[in-house]
């Protein structure tokens, strides 16, 4: 299946409720049904029509397109498991262009979907489907994030089978060109519709659309081209990622079916628990206790803040609940800087029963004193 924008097809938005996704097929069908509209384009036009009706109207697939794109859309054998447990909450997106300590080049997911020439890929349908993507979760803690990380990750995903090189075809053979659709991948079809006899255009059912049939097949990934395979595999996560950053990594993903372009690996990046602090989204809280006899003198505390800790000065007559701001001490936020980190003092006053006779008796008579003045 090619990238290309389903409700741009439909002319909808992305918010259409599905009577109003229907009512504008229909307002299309009526306009580009080939018995109607005679352009020499109408066919390939009602063929997207189709498809983009087929998966906006199917709750299930246009989640998925939703979220991945067209690329959502092609299940293939065998690599069940890998789609699911991704969450539908993607709003912050981002991709790395590299894999190299390049610096944080981050952009939109969808980007990979919106390229300018999309009607064109679509018309040249290349050989093969292409691999699903893999969902990736990985823990860091606050420093992890500020800093970045090297991980090792097993993943069983699907590679090119090396004997074929992703053909499919048995070595020292090549895949021959399709008889139905004449390497075409696609076939006109006649059905009954409520609009009469409809002759529509689709995916041939011999090749599947590639234009291409396997004889021989490869023994080694049964004329797949691609074979299951575990590995060990080393990312970078780049530093000053904010929480809930999904980076991708082109072409970690599961291998093509018959050379189809490869999946990407996307890695959710979630934060440890840090029990040192209170998290107000990128802002951190730092409870700092002292006793009461050093609020009103004044004193020095050491603050634990993510990468060490920080002398400060606490003035005397502080009250508790006052705080302090340590501009930029937080976590990394989504304008790819650093958040605060907030002091909140908290005066400690001892039980009664904690004293003793001489500590109270010196409570005593400050008490006194000050009632003097
Ligand atoms: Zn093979
Ligand atoms: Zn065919």
């Amino acid at each position: 299946m090619a990238n290309i924008d389903f409700y741009e097809v439909l002319g909808v938005d992305r918010n259409a409720t599905p009577d109003e996704i229907k009512s504008a097929y229909r307002r299309l069908v009526m306009k580009y049904h080939p018995d109607v509209n005679k352009d020499a384009d109408s066919t390939q036009r009602m063929t997207e029509i189709n498809e983009a009706y087929d998966v906006l109207s199917d709750p299930k697939k246009k989640q998925k397109y939703d979220m991945y794109g067209t690329a959502g859309l092609n299940e293939t054998p065998g690599s069940g498991g890998y789609g699911e447990g991704f969450s539908s909450n993607m709003n912050d997106f981002f991709r790395q262009s590299g894999f190299s300590n390049s610096g944080s080049i981050f952009d939109d997911i969808f980007s990979a979907f919106s390229g300018g020439n999309t009607r064109q890929q679509y018309r040249t349908k290349p050989m093969g489907r292409p691999g699903s993507n893999i969902p990736f979760t990985t823990d860091v803690t606050f420093k992890e994030a500020i800093q970045g990380k090297k991980i090792k990750i097993n993943l069983d995903r699907f590679v090119v089978c090396e004997s074929c090189g992703g053909s499919g075809a048995k070595k020292g053979t090549t895949p021959d060109t399709c008889s139905t659709c004449k390497g075409g991948g696609y076939v006109q079809q006649q059905q009954q519709s409520f609009f009469g006899v409809v002759n529509s255009i689709s995916e041939c059912p011999t090749c599947g659309g590639t234009g291409k049939v396997i004889k021989d097949k490869c023994p080694d990934c049964n004329g797949f081209g691609r074979i299951r395979k575990e590995s060990t595999i080393e990312l970078d996560i780049p530093p000053s990622i904010p929480e809930g950053t999904r980076i991708r990594y082109p072409g970690y993903g599961n291998a093509g079916i018959n050379g189809g372009a490869v999946g990407d690996l996307i890695v959710s990046v979630r934060f440890k628990q840090d029990t040192r602090y209170i998290k107000d989204g990128s802002k951190l809280i730092y409870k700092c206790h002292i006793p009461f006899t050093k609020a009103i003198l004044g004193t020095t505390v050491s603050i634990p803040t993510i990468e060490g800790s920080e002398k400060m000065k606490i003035l005397p007559g502080t009250q508790s609940g006052e705080e302090v701001v340590l501009k930029g001490k937080g976590l990394p936020n989504k304008r790819n800087r650093r958040d605060d980190m907030v002091v909140r003092i908290v005066v400690d006053i001892p039980a009664s029963k904690s004293l003793n006779k001489n500590q109270r008796k010196a409570l005593e008579e400050l008490d006194q004193s000050l009632s003097l003045n």
